[in-house]
């Protein structure tokens, strides 16, 4: 059984609940890879085999050792019997969007990916800290640094979600990206990369965690009737 697991929904941070509902010491229990963003919507997190990276405003990498440090939205898993191998000699978010997609059947799973190589070119973009009163994340994204670069080494890492589950989680792809001399990253925005290794997986389901104990996130009301729009705008790629 191979499970993505996912901490809140993706609406918390649409709907401006930004304050950090799950430790970093709880969340790696649930996986080794992932993403997701810090309290105050503090940058964009990069877990690589339990290493855990945020890529703040100012587009600096730190390594974040505090197991302490909360995170309201992530998601993560660990490789299972299900992982396959992947080469790509040539990929951007054409690709996986389309050929990828199709070829892997997609349309109804989740899925990871894990790619490392070169990139002709990288776009992300970094969310910038929040103070309270909190911003909704759309406010947030039209004010948000982003960064490109050209000829670096670097991994991607992140999900497919069907369109089935885009109320909860950003449906298509959602990205991070991080070089491996650790200079640069963020959330991708678009990419050309060549000869990428790495591996792909299937979930066989996906845990959905709560933040029960959480009083906003228990009484806040959610606005399904703009929800998948804001989140198309706000965590989408540029393709
Ligand atoms: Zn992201």
């Amino acid at each position: 059984m191979s499970n993505l697991f996912e901490h809140s929904t993706i609406e918390v941070l649409i709907a401006a609940k930004l304050d950090g509902t799950i430790t970093l010491a709880e969340l790696l229990k649930h996986g080794n890879y992932g993403l997701g963003t810090f309290t105050g919507l503090d940058g964009e997190v990069i877990i690589l085999d339990n290493d855990v990276y945020q890529v703040d405003q100012t587009g600096t990498v730190n390594h974040i050792t505090d197991m302490d440090t909360t995170l309201p939205f992530a998601s993560v898993h660990k490789p299972s019997e299900n992982e396959q191998p992947l080469s790509l000699a040539k990929a951007d978010f054409t690709l996986l969007n389309q050929t990828f997609a199709a070829d892997k059947n997609l349309k109804n799973v989740f899925a990871t990916i894990k790619l490392h190589g070169h990139f002709n070119a990288v776009k992300v973009r970094v969310a910038p800290k929040q103070e309270k009163p909190y911003p909704s994340l759309l406010a947030v994204t039209k004010n948000q640094p982003i960064f490109d670069t050209e000829n670096v080494s670097g991994t991607i890492i992140g999900y497919y979600a069907p369109e089935l589950f885009g109320n909860i989680t950003a449906a298509g792809w959602h990205l991070h990206f991080l070089s491996d001399d650790h200079q640069f990253g963020g959330h991708l925005l678009s990419f050309v990369g060549s000869q990428l290794d790495g591996t792909f997986e299937i979930f066989d389901g996906i845990e959905q965690h709560f933040p029960i104990n959480d009083d906003e996130f228990r009484n806040h009301e959610n606005d399904l009737e703009t929800l998948k729009a804001a989140i198309e705008e706000s965590e989408g790629f540029q393709d």
